[in-house]
């Protein structure tokens, strides 16, 4: 992987998650109230209308460009949420510009190791709350253990796809302790969490991207 396909990375989110949708909307009718899929949808649409300014930026501007647009655009709880992430990832990228997935792999753990933490602070969440903490979470290890081990690229993505997949499905058996869904109680129980499903779809949209990197 020689270089970080910025633009394609953010579109194949934006995306995905647009094509997802009303699938998002469906699981947040179900625990939740049913904004879930609009929010994404909006943000999302704000990120492709400004894809090729994202694009021409070094990642992590880009990145922090794209936790900036969410935070503006997606309503609900899960904005800033998903800003922090973005935002922090790119910060996390920036104390080492020349750090590259590839070239400079504890730089890329670390970032996203910072910017899951910082969610977990702003949510006062872990995993276990049925959240978009319980993808998070799993995935960050992962990337983390795969980076130091040197596993390929495209080993380490498809591992991490195949992760996050089933982490999502692992929410719908939890009880929801965080967010709007934790007013349903024993409820909760059931329906995958709509966030952690939409950081599923990203996380399988940037490994999509990566592999053929
Ligand atoms: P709202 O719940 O305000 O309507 P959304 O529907 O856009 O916002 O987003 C709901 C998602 O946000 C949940 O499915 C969950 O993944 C995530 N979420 C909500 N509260 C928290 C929290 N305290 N910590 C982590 N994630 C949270
Ligand atoms: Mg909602």
């Amino acid at each position: 992987m020689s270089e970080v396909p910025t633009g394609r990375l953010i579109e194949a989110v934006a995306s995905r998650v647009i094509a997802a949708a009303d699938e998002l909307t469906v699981l947040d009718r179900q625990t939740g109230d049913g904004d879930h899929g609009t929010n994404m949808r909006l943000g999302c649409e704000a990120l492709l209308a400004q894809l090729e300014q994202l694009a021409a930026r070094p990642l992590p501007d880009a990145l922090r460009a794209v936790g900036n647009i969410l935070q503006m655009k997606v309503g609900g709880a899960s904005g800033p949420l998903f800003a922090t992430l973005f935002v922090n990832l790119g910060k996390g990228l920036a104390h080492d510009p020349e750090q590259l997935p590839g070239q400079g792999p504890e730089s890329l753990a670390l970032a996203l190791q910072g910017a899951v933490a910082a969610v977990a602070r702003l949510g006062k969440s872990e995993p276990g709350c049925k959240t978009m903490l319980d993808v998070l979470v799993p995935v960050q290890r992962l990337l983390e253990a795969g980076l130091a081990a040197s596993e390929s690229a495209a080993d380490l993505a498809a591992r991490i796809e195949a992760a996050a997949a089933d982490a999502a499905e692992a929410t719908g058996a939890m009880k929801a302790t965080r967010g709007r869904a934790a007013y349903l109680g024993d409820a909760s129980i059931g329906p995958v969490d709509p966030g952690a499903r939409s950081v599923q779809i990203m996380v399988a949209a940037v490994c999509g991207v990566l592999r053929e990197a």
